[in-house]
């Protein structure tokens, strides 16, 4: 069994029960340590030469490596830098080259908006007659027909937590001969993915959820390894040709996933993020699951018993739900509000959820505990009336 949680590991402020996990990792011990070496030492002693003697050309692969496991990939097939939603585009992109004939991208409703805005910039800049189809969550696997070029679909829903069957999804897309990109955003270092036994030709995912990497740390993109090189890089970015330093003015990809590189890493993120896999060393994500069950089937047994004003709106079965739990409350963004100011930390989604992460890593029943009896304050007590509760922040 793996040795969870692991709360040493981390510097969380006293006083908070963070249930964020799934929206912004906390910091990672060692992390800042990390930073001031790569900033004070290598680029402040080193200079431009750091990009040699401290192995900053080669560390978007060797963190990509490292995030290779917790999604089922092999080394070697799996390029950091950049955004998801740049990742999602470059996905997209190379996807729809792959099938010149078909005009429909697939997504679902439920979609994450910068993944399906990226989509209709993508075909608005295209210009041609693409078309994205947006069929509810529950209705996407009977949508895949022929015409379909390519399915997008985000694993691990971010509002309700409800996860897409990976398997039979990617297989029904192959069936009816189209590409399938698997959004793992909620899914990497959440749930156990098998994404090279899925068969998909292409996955993304950010690093600032529950790989706890820090804001704006890199994104990744999968590409399968047998089909890597026929992929066509549509941002084609100096650091993804084959010799960069050639200078070459005509752009030749890289013999590898390093194609799926665009511009100059961001070097002091990249090290952040090494630091902060250190956490995931050793870790079963069979057992981190278990754990995370135990933690959400506690937290909604806790709130259904003592907080009868909030309805479950995530999936019942934990096997249909990922590592989030929501609940719709009509109150809910005050009394989000009045919780984050009492030191439990979720968050909010419109229209009316209530949003809890529920990160084994630094979490155990004893939060989860004393994270509801908050909760049941503030609803019997209303504080959450308050008018200070009321007014919406920039970042909910
Ligand atoms: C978090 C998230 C994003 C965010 O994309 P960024 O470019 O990193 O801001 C995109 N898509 C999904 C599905 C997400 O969950």
């Amino acid at each position: 069994m793996t040795d969870l949680p692991r709360k040493h590991l981390f510097d969380l402020p006293d006083g908070v029960i963070y249930l964020d996990g799934n929206s912004l990792g906390p910091l990672p011990r060692g992390a800042a340590e990390r930073a001031g070496e790569v900033i004070t030492r290598q680029w402040g002693q080193e200079l431009i030469r750091a990009w040699n003697s401290a192995g900053w050309m080669e560390l978007p692969r060797r963190v990509g490596d490292r995030i290779a496991p917790l999604i089922g990939a092999a080394p070697g097939t799996i390029a950091t830098g950049d955004t998801l939603s740049i990742k999602v585009y470059q996905a997209l992109a190379s996807a729809l080259k792959m099938r010149p004939d078909r005009r429909v991208i697939l997504s679902d409703s439920g979609n994450f908006p910068s993944d399906l805005y990226m989509a209709q910039g993508l075909i608005s800049t295209i210009g041609k007659d693409h078309e994205l189809r947006l069929p509810t969550p529950e209705e996407v696997i009977d949508a895949i027909t022929d015409e379909v070029a390519v399915v997008m679909l985000t694993h691990v829903d971010y509002r309700s937590g409800r996860i897409h069957d990976m398997a039979a999804i990617t297989r029904a897309a192959h069936a009816a001969g189209a590409v399938m990109i698997w959004d793992l955003a909620h899914s990497a270092g959440a749930v156990p993915v098998d994404i090279a036994g899925s068969g998909a030709e292409f996955a993304v995912g950010c690093t600032y959820k529950y790989l706890n990497g820090g804001p704006g740390a890199p994104a990744f993109i999968y590409a399968r390894p047998d089909i890597v090189l026929d992929v066509e890089p549509a941002l084609a970015g100096w650091l993804g040709h084959e010799a960069p330093f050639e200078m070459d003015p005509a752009y030749r990809p890289a013999m590898s996933t390093e194609r799926l590189r665009v511009g100059t890493p961001p070097v002091v993120q990249l090290a952040i993020l090494d630091a902060a896999l250190d956490a995931w060393e050793g870790i079963d994500m069979a057992d981190l699951r278990a754990a995370s069950i135990a933690l959400s089937e506690r937290f909604i047994a806790e709130v259904e018993g003592r907080c009868p004003d909030l309805t479950l709106a995530s999936p019942r079965d934990p096997e249909r739900r990922g590592s989030q739990v929501s609940f719709a409350f009509d109150h809910g963004y005050a009394a989000m509000r009045a919780l984050i100011d009492r030191g439990v930390i979720g968050d909010f989604r419109a229209p009316n959820l209530m949003r809890f992460g529920f990160t084994p890593l630094y979490l155990d029943e004893g939060d989860v505990v004393a994270a509801v009896d908050i909760l049941e304050d503030i609803l019997t007590s209303g504080v959450y009336r308050e008018p200070a509760y009321q007014t919406k922040s920039r970042v909910t």
